[in-house]
């Protein structure tokens, strides 16, 4: 393992600038095998013994939304970049076991499954989204509604953990392990998320599980303008054209799985509403190059068609921010709608338009929350939605703050809800609320308070208003504390809050964020495991329950 690495200020903080661990002790390993993780938690063990609780934390690709890693507590870094193993390895008498390190990205996960195996993974499409939390914490995707979730397909993890019985170990666990309580650790890794239990050093996939790259994709976008000729855009026009997309892009029908699209309600003060939209040719599908432009071309129209008597198109470039984060002019072909009449359609090669999605937008301040819902979204929801996109607030910019809803379940519901942590197995859209603002001329240590303060409570107080019938928050389907039918069913951990619940002061519970993350029988399960295999709390966080 290198040593003598100054410490940096690139060290200290991710892709949210909010969060900076100033501790000017921070010592950071920066292993490069998991005997290097093995040392260091070793070495933690033997000179610091009492920053075992909420002092050490791992970073990977550092895009974290909370600040678990990046906080003044942070004494102890295990930074497992360097840890890049890849290829095909022999496992539990197997020989057709890819590995690959839990060090990477997204971007060059997908060009090694791809170039390599022909394979891929339906994770993430932001490039610089790193596989040692992404994966464990579900791992979703565009491709997730064509090939469910990553954590579908993992087979096992070699991780670094300190069960309490002798010290740091490095285990395989993988789902033909025989020990019950490796099995367990097996079930958890697939949900859990990262920063907890121990340091995922591997990950392990089955070779002719993983889904084939599809052969072809094809882009568009469409958008629409807030002000339309002297008028805005009035709530039932925004009501109509979340229902249009919801019914358009959000059905089940498992011939529609190659599509997933997301409706970007953009705050009034970026200009314009937008949603992108992705098809892909699945191999196999037996549909020529030619057939599935034609196909495409139908859909496109007809599309359109259904939005345009709802509002008209924008002829407009349109901001496309969040997940990916990229410019409507880069999905859309050379025609525009003045020219056509509708947007027209980028055709790509798999890896070439995972490449062309895969902005991950600046590193800036930034607030995530997030919401499965199982049907259309109510009318008082997006009643409360409107309102909060149409509210600005004195002293901040709201252009980069919206409402992404994403299409989703299709393969991703085939499991059931207590095959994996991630109890979400019937959702037909994924909710993004996000902002994201610039402090122009600070360092990255500084951040303006009160700007930060404003942005928290505009984001904070729309998604309470969305669900103010449920207590604020998007209750699980099977909760068994609620009577009513609720169309909601919880939160994505890949996009931690502390709002929804966590040690802080002044936020809810632990126990919430975890019900709203895994439901109750998960949550039960996940803490049993967490409290066995992690006694010591060696890896925490505010949003976990060994944080000491
Ligand atoms: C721009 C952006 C785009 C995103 N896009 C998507 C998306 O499309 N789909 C999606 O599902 N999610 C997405 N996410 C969320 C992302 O999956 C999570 O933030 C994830 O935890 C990031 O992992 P990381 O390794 O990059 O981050 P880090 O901040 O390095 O780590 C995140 C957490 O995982 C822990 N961790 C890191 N490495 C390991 C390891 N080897 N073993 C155990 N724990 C570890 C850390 O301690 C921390 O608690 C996005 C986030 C951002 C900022």
């Amino acid at each position: 393992m290198p040593e003598n690495v100054a410490v940096s200020a690139s060290d200290r903080q991710g892709f949210d600038r909010r969060f900076y661990a100033n501790n000017p002790d921070l010592t950071v390993f920066r292993p490069t095998s998991s005997q290097d993780v093995v040392a260091a938690m070793q070495s933690i063990a033997a000179n610091d013994p009492a920053a075992v609780g909420h002092k050490v934390q791992i970073a990977c690709g550092r895009h974290c939304y909370e600040g678990f890693v990046y906080n003044s507590d942070t004494k102890y870094m295990i930074d497992v970049t360097g840890l890049r193993q890849f290829g095909t390895v022999s496992l539990n008498d197997r020989t057709d076991v890819v590995c690959i390190g839990s060090g990477y990205g997204n971007w060059d996960m997908y060009r090694m499954m791809q170039n390599v195996y022909g394979k891929t993974l339906p994770a993430g499409s932001c490039y610089s989204v790193g596989l040692g939390g992404h994966l464990t914490g579900g791992g979703y995707g565009v491709l997730s509604r064509l090939a469910g979730l990553t954590i579908d397909y993992i087979y096992g993890f070699e991780v670094v953990m300190d069960n309490g019985q002798g010290g740091p170990e490095a285990k395989v666990v993988t789902r033909d392990s025989t020990e019950q309580q490796d099995l367990d650790i097996y079930w958890a890794l697939r949900g859990i998320g990262g920063g907890q239990i121990g340091v995922i050093t591997k990950y392990y996939f089955v070779l002719g599980e993983l889904p084939t790259s599809p052969s072809l994709m094809a882009t568009t976008s469409f958008g629409w303008d807030w002000d339309q000729a002297s008028t805005r855009l009035t709530e039932q026009q925004f009501v109509d054209l979340v229902n249009t997309f919801y019914s358009i892009f959000c059905s089940q029908d498992e011939d529609t799985w190659k599509v997933w699209a997301a409706f970007h309600a953009n705050h009034v003060e970026s200009g314009r509403l937008s949603c992108p939209a992705i098809i892909f040719n699945p191999a196999n599908s037996g549909v020529s190059d030619e057939e599935f432009r034609q196909e495409v071309d139908l859909l496109i129209s007809d599309w359109t068609e259904k939005f345009n008597a709802v509002v008209p198109l924008t002829a407009e470039d349109h901001p496309i921010n969040g997940h990916p984060c990229i410019s409507s002019r880069s999905l859309i072909g050379i025609a525009t709608p003045e020219e056509t009449g509708q947007p027209a359609a980028r055709f790509f090669s798999y890896i070439d338009g995972t490449q062309q999605l895969n902005g991950s937008g600046e590193n800036q301040h930034g607030k995530y929350k997030s919401a499965y819902h199982n049907f259309i979204i109510e009318a008082q929801m997006l009643s409360a939605m409107y309102k909060g996109l149409t509210t600005s607030v004195e002293g901040i910019d709201l252009s980069q703050a919206r409402v992404q809803m994403d299409s989703y379940g299709g393969k991703t519901n085939e499991i059931g809800s207590g095959e994996t942590p991630i109890p979400q197995r019937s959702s037909t859209v994924k909710l993004q609320y996000q902002t994201y603002w610039k402090t122009p001329g600070m360092l990255p240590c500084q951040t303006d308070k009160e700007v930060e303060e404003k942005q928290l409570d505009w984001i904070n107080t729309m998604y309470s208003n969305v669900y103010a019938a449920t207590g604020g928050i998007p209750v699980n389907q099977n909760n068994p504390a609620v009577d009513d039918v609720v169309t909601t069913d919880g939160c994505y951990f890949n996009y931690p809050d502390i709002y929804i619940g966590s040690r802080v002061e002044e936020t809810p519970d632990v126990e919430q964020a975890w019900e709203l993350y895994f439901g109750s029988a998960n949550s039960e399960r996940l803490q049993k495991i967490a409290a066995e295999c992690n006694p010591s709390g060696w890896f925490t966080n505010s949003q976990t329950f060994q944080y000491k």
